[in-house]
């Protein structure tokens, strides 16, 4: 049977813009031939069995030989294979897409194109310019900024490229921009005409170069490829376009160190807001063996974190042996986490912490309680429990490990503005892995992660209220604010 090849476009770099296909076709690929300006993350949506083979060129660096991609694309395929070709931005622009789909039809072999997000494009709307605009700018050129040097003449028509009437956007134009301003400029546009240079659009530490064609040049001399340049009177319009830059973490590095299950919907929230993420998971959960526990004799039972909720429901037939038993949960992630199982907790304290569990349940009558949560935790609850005459008992449903962290991963998280602790468990395991932590400013989400900090001799500089994920984030974009301020 032959196999496929799948030509896939990546989008220039945010993995948020990588198409719901591309992700769907590197979930199922048997081999993945990919470039060097594919998102980061793309790959992590591949089978574990995936054959992952790098393919890239850079520039006038090391060149993966084109006739070498093309003869694995149709061996794959011809060995029966489901191949995704995965490249950067879209693959038929500038992207020898086109020359890998003639391969695949003089070879007989079946093939589909999947297109991305260009370059162009992106990191033009990531820079705040429109390609396009009603009353600037009635077209739009994609212009290959890389010619042969060894070919004595130009490729490119100069003076038909200077008349065109629109918006030019250069790719691979870096090392060429003097010389593109130039011939637009003999050709005829003004040289008053206002130039954009976009370098790593979206991705982060992108940066944007305004000038015009007379200045760009020696503006934009310290840019690096891959870039972007755009040429027309819709460039300016990022005067008051610019929104990448107004957002409130915009230019801030932020370490995550809770567990790599339980960071990627805090990263998120972070990347939205504009903060660059190195996730640096120090501790990992690993579930433990527990007897189900008899729930007829409790009527109480309290859960301390989505993981306990959902380790204590897995344990469950159904939510309804909860039935008639008052459900307590610490912190809104734990209530939803309950929820998305089919259980309303009774009691969710307003402080996110076992003191407001304690003081929530003041008014209930406890006979029996049965607290869900790690092995090891804090003492708090059972303790103010079995003052007031209750019977507490534990349930030990998974215990925090160390997470091996990598030496650039330690080193980025060192380097960082702010590294977040969520737990005391993180600090600790942080810390035995990463040793000291002098630069970034310390984010706790709340007093008991506080106190583990301080106990390792480090101050948190700044403290969630209330102790959530959520309060963590608006604690984060405050300070950030007042020192943009200061
Ligand atoms: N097929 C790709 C283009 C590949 S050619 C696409 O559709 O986007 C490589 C050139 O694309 C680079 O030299 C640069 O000019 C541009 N490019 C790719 N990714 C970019 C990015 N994130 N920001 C700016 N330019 C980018």
């Amino acid at each position: 049977m032959s196999g496929i090849v799948h030509l896939v476009g990546a989008g220039p770099g945010d993995p948020g813009l990588l198409t719901v296909r591309a992700v769907e076709l590197i979930g199922k690929a048997d081999v993945i031939l990919y470039d060097r300006l594919i998102p980061p993350t793309a790959l992590d949506h591949a089978r574990e069995d995936a054959e992952l083979i790098y393919v890239g060129k850079q520039g006038d660096g090391p060149q993966f030989p084109q006739e070498e991609t093309e003869r694995l694309l149709l061996e794959h395929a011809r060995a029966g294979r489901r191949v995704v070709r995965l490249k950067g931005g879209d693959p038929f622009v500038f992207g020898r897409g086109g020359e890998e789909a003639l391969a695949c039809r003089e070879a007989g072999i079946p093939f589909e194109v999947v297109p991305g997000v260009t370059a162009g494009v992106a990191a033009s709307a990531y820079a705040g310019i429109p390609v396009t605009h009603r009353d600037l700018a009635s077209g739009v050129a994609f212009v290959t900024g890389h010619e042969d040097p060894r070919k004595p003449e130009s490729a490119l028509d100069w003076p038909a490229l200077a008349a065109f009437p629109g918006t030019l956007v250069f790719y691979m134009g870096v090392r060429a921009l003097p010389r593109i301003a130039e011939r637009l400029v003999a050709g005829g546009r003004p040289a008053t005409e206002p130039v954009a240079v976009v370098e790593r659009g979206t991705m982060p530490g992108q940066r944007t170069v305004l000038g015009t064609l007379a200045d760009i040049a020696e503006r934009a001399q310290g840019i690096r490829a891959p870039a972007i340049t755009l040429v027309g009177p819709v460039a300016a319009l990022r005067e008051q376009l610019a929104w990448l830059e107004q957002r409130p973490l915009y230019g801030r590095t932020v370490a995550v160190t809770r567990a790599r299950a339980q960071a990627s919907a805090l990263a998120a929230r972070l990347r939205a807001l504009g903060a660059e993420v190195v996730e640096a998971p120090a501790i990992r959960i690993r579930s433990l063996e527990v007897a189900k526990p008899d729930l007829s004799r409790y009527d109480l039972v309290c859960v301390t974190s989505p993981n306990g909720a959902e380790r204590l429901l897995d344990l469950l037939r159904d939510a309804r042996e909860l039935a008639g038993i008052t459900v307590a949960a610490i912190g809104p992630g734990t209530a939803r986490a309950l929820r998305a199982r089919g259980v309303e907790p009774d009691v969710v304290p307003s402080r996110a912490v076992a003191e407001g569990l304690v003081d929530a349940l003041r008014e209930v009558r406890v006979g029996r309680a049965l607290i869900a949560r790690a092995s090891e935790g804090r003492d708090v609850l059972p303790d103010a429990l079995r003052e007031r005459g209750a019977e507490v008992e534990l349930l030990g449903l998974y215990e925090t490990v160390a997470e091996p962290l990598d030496g650039a991963t330690a080193e980025a998280a060192a380097a960082a503005d702010y590294v977040t602790f969520t737990s005391a468990s993180t600090v600790r395991f942080f810390l035995a892995a990463a040793g000291a932590l002098d630069g970034p400013r310390i984010a706790s989400i709340g007093p008991a992660t506080s106190a583990a900090l301080r106990e390792a001799g480090f101050e948190p500089g700044l403290e969630a209220d209330p102790h959530t994920p959520d309060g963590l984030v608006a604690a984060l974009v405050a300070d950030a604010a007042a020192r943009a301020r200061a």
